[in-house]
């Protein structure tokens, strides 16, 4: 890029109200044609969009030539998903502009609350795991590390829910239907990418592959602005297009149909997200993805590196590679050919180039998730790759026994081909023996990756696994989600929190002082009046603010165990109806999420909370202190209005099961109290919190192994539990269900039978927790200490802190 001076910055530098009502005005008039009378809502959204976006793309080059000046290391995030949500307020924040332009808004008689709710959420993940991408980008972009996120530019997003009669109900999403006003297309940057096909070998270790088939992968890139727009650095994602648009000569012969058959074929290369969370998708079209973006990305990252550094072997020191998740990791084999066959190194210089340049995540144990692709498929679509990886296995493999303790299983247990069955590539081993660093996301996630699947890799190669626990990025889910909780804190903790989170724990100093106790309490409540306005709206639900907002909102599986807070629900309103002159605590059960269209229990699990909402909600003998409701479509900005709303945070997955959690972090940081098992980031929390400041329950992850190992027999358990025996047949019984009595049989007999989430056996621990968080509840000084030290203690979950470890610790991009 040639370096230019301030003359062609598109607008005045002046955050004047005046100046960008005329700004706005002006793009409304010459971006989109609209006189102010007449545009609509959607108009008005644009038009500052683009005022924005003018002012991020200013700042934008500035990042870009410093990179270069500077010639220091860049990060490349490679990650299938990134679920980053609605931009413009991030945008604004970022730049320190919200006021201003609420403020040219207001005088231009537009709402800034009304048209920021127009802008479509940029859906391009699942959950936990692309939300963390989407948080690292803009934390990388803060902590000033110049750094490309690499993705795909999904045509369709995750799948929209609607709740028909309780069921979940898939419908495509469609973000890109009116055009996305972020995004840059670069024709210029495109890469071909080749599948199956024939190979030739050549000199020394080169060899030639012809590919069978060829598409072409067009960048897209989105601007990601840092804290103070201190950087702004690049998310570029990957759109397939085919090589001959058209096949002229079917064309000319008058076959229009079988001429666009190429078209077609790229365009199911980007046009949909996999809505598949914590299980392995499978599929061929998968595959084909993860090398589509996996090779443009790598092509990309080389060009850059020669063009501005001229030699290759430098690039472990200029580029730093993070696989998030094994999705990417066909990438060390593609470095490997791109070293190898076009840039002609011999395969020992390659490998040793391909280990200092990668570094690999892993985000979870689950054994259904762990990524693994039947050879003869591998074989076929990618020939080359699954030659050099049986040549990375015979050099890890002969590593492995040169060290004489091994036993043949452990080898076997090592090997980059699982050999049991039908052979199969195991993705995790190859990301593992292809990088320098491989992280977990918890303290407890990285001790038991070093105990299971990688027990025997760990030992081989003992210094590789570090842990880097997550985190959430403070300015979207504390400053834009909660800005009166932000301003009081900023009040107390002074201005720099956005910059260095810890100094919230000026807040520990209050946490008693009875004015700001009201206050905070008197914040929540508006931001539960908020949420509750919502509901009525969606749902045609009242619910009174006054009650506890108890949430559970995340992906739909049975490891995190919804079941188990419907069941207590369950045996709560039983309770209740025996004991109508107890004095309970007023409780609404919020939950949502999306269960995987083809995930058969977890669509159960969603029929029996909105079966249980439905008799609940109608009985007026329990109406007052008991609530459910299942509110529809969870995504990033339904979250940003839960948060900030909820008085308890449900975390209470089987330990050892939840690799970290983020979604307990916003709600630590948002005041509310969490109940949790000491699973993933909740024992990091019970640690930076005391234990007095968190309610947690349960077997530990150790004790969860032994009872697994030992012969767990839940019948046994069901029938020292009263309550859990009452409540597992009243939801047997099809009380919930009377149009199908048997609906929820199975799915309750999976609990009698094997139970493999220990729902059974801790339910009663979860019960008495549940009514400690009602003691707590009533009195109410102490919960909102509790509340006040949960925002003022949870610094140490800002993903800039998780980053700047990754930059030190990892990357080599921070002193
Ligand atoms: C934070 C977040 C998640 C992750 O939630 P967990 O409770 O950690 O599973 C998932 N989806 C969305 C939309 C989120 O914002």
């Amino acid at each position: 890029m040639k370096p230019h001076g301030g003359a062609l910055e598109p607008t005045p530098k002046s955050s004047d109200p005046a100046l960008l009502a005329t700004d706005i005005v002006n793009r409304l008039t010459y971006r989109i044609g609209k006189d102010a009378t007449v545009a609509t809502q959607d108009d008005w959204l644009t038009a500052v969009i683009l005022v924005v976006r003018d002012r991020v793309v200013t700042k934008w080059m500035e990042s870009t030539r410093d990179t270069y000046r500077r010639e220091g290391k860049r990060v490349y995030y490679l990650s299938l998903e990134f679920l980053i949500g609605r931009l413009m307020r991030d945008a604004m924040t970022n730049l320190e502009l919200v006021d201003e332009l609420q403020q040219a808004l207001d005088d231009l008689g537009v709402d800034l609350d009304v048209i920021r709710q127009l802008e479509p959420d940029a859906a391009l993940g699942n959950g936990g795991l692309g939300r963390l991408a989407a948080c690292f980008m803009e934390s990388m972009a803060s902590v000033d590390i110049p750094a490309y996120g690499y993705g795909i530019r999904y045509q369709n997003g995750m799948f929209r829910q609607e709740i028909s009669d309780g069921w979940q109900v898939e419908l495509p999403e469609t973000w890109l239907e009116h055009g996305n006003p972020w995004e840059f297309g670069r024709r210029e940057s495109a890469y071909d990418i080749g599948f199956g096909g024939s190979i030739e070998t050549g000199e020394g270790d080169a060899c030639t592959w012809t590919p069978a088939e060829r598409f072409v992968a067009e960048a897209f890139d989105t601007p990601i602005v840092g804290w103070q727009a201190k950087r702004v650095n690049t998310l570029r994602l990957w759109r397939a297009e085919p090589v001959d648009p058209i096949l002229l000569g079917k064309f000319n012969a008058g076959d229009h149909i079988g001429a666009l058959r190429e078209s077609n074929k790229a365009e199911a290369l980007s046009r949909v997200l996999y809505p598949a969370d914590e299980t392995e998708a499978g599929q061929e079209l998968r595959l084909r993805q993860e090398y589509f973006f996996s090779s443009a990305s790598l092509q990309d990252i080389l060009r850059r590196h020669l063009s501005q550094f001229g030699r290759i072997t430098s690039l472990p020191d200029k580029a730093a590679i993070q696989l998030n998740d094994t999705h990417p990791a066909v990438s060390v084999a593609e470095l490997m050919r791109l070293l190898i066959d076009v840039h002609h190194l011999d395969f020992d210089l390659a490998w040793d180039i391909t280990k200092r340049t990668f570094a690999y995540t892993n985000h979870t144990l689950l054994p259904e998730a762990l990524e693994s692709w039947p050879i003869p498929l591998f074989e076929r679509l990618l020939p080359r790759h699954m030659q050099l990886i049986y040549a990375i296995n015979a050099r890890v493999l002969q590593e492995a026994r040169s060290v004489g303790t091994f036993e043949p299983e452990q080898i076997s247990a090592m090997s980059l081909i699982d050999e049991n069955g039908s052979r199969r590539v195991r993705m995790g081993n190859l990301a593992f023996v292809g990088a320098h660093s491989i992280n977990g996301v918890s303290g407890l996630h990285t001790d038991l990756m070093k105990q299971t699947v990688f027990r025997d890799l760990h030992q081989l190669y003992p210094l590789r696994i570090n842990n880097k626990t997550n985190g959430v990025t403070p300015r979207r889910w504390l400053m834009q989600v909660n800005p009166k909780l932000y301003n009081l804190a900023r009040e107390v903790a002074g201005d720099g929190i956005m910059t260095d989170l810890d100094r919230l724990t000026a807040l520990n100093d209050v946490a008693e002082d009875a004015q700001v106790q009201q206050r905070v309490a008197a914040i929540k409540a508006e931001n539960k009046a908020a949420l509750s306005n919502l509901i009525q709206d969606r749902m045609g639900l009242s619910i009174d603010p006054a009650m506890m907002f108890d949430i559970q909102i995340k992906r739909i599986h049975e490891y995190k165990r919804q079941l188990l807070n419907i069941v207590e629900t369950v045996a709560l309103y039983d309770e209740i109806r025996s004991h109508p002159e107890r004095p309970w605590v007023p409780r609404v059960k919020l939950f949502a999420g999306k269960a995987a269209a083809s995930y058969h229990n977890a669509k159960l699990i969603i029929k029996l909370a909105n079966d249980v909402a439905k008799v609940v909600n109608a009985d007026p003998a329990t109406r007052d202190v008991l609530k459910v409701a299942f509110l529809p479509n969870y995504n990033v900005s339904l979250a940003e209005v839960m948060v900030p709303a909820a008085d308890l945070s449900e975390q209470i997955s089987t330990a050892g099961m939840e690799a970290s959690g983020t979604g307990n972090m916003k709600f630590g940081l948002n005041g509310a109290l969490t109940i949790g098992t000491l699973d993933g980031a909740n024992v990091e929390m019970r640690e930076h919190l005391g234990a007095d400041n968190i309610v947690i329950f349960g077997m530990t992850a150790s004790e969860v192994a032994q009872k697994r190992a030992d012969g767990y027999v839940p019948e046994e358990v069901i029938a020292a539990s009263p309550e859990l025996a009452q409540a597992l047949r009243a939801i047997e019984s099809g009380i919930f269900s009377p149009d199908d009595p048997s609906r929820y049989h199975d799915l309750i007999g999976g609990i009698r039978m094997s139970d493999w989430f220990m729902l059974a056996a801790d339910f009663d621990a979860y019960a008495a927790a549940q009514r400690e968080v009602d003691d707590i509840w009533r009195d109410r000084s102490r919960w909102n200490a509790i509340s006040i030290r949960n925002t003022a203690r949870m610094g140490y979950f800002s993903s800039d802190r998780t980053i700047r470890q990754y930059g030190r610790e990892i990357w080599s991009v921070l002193p």
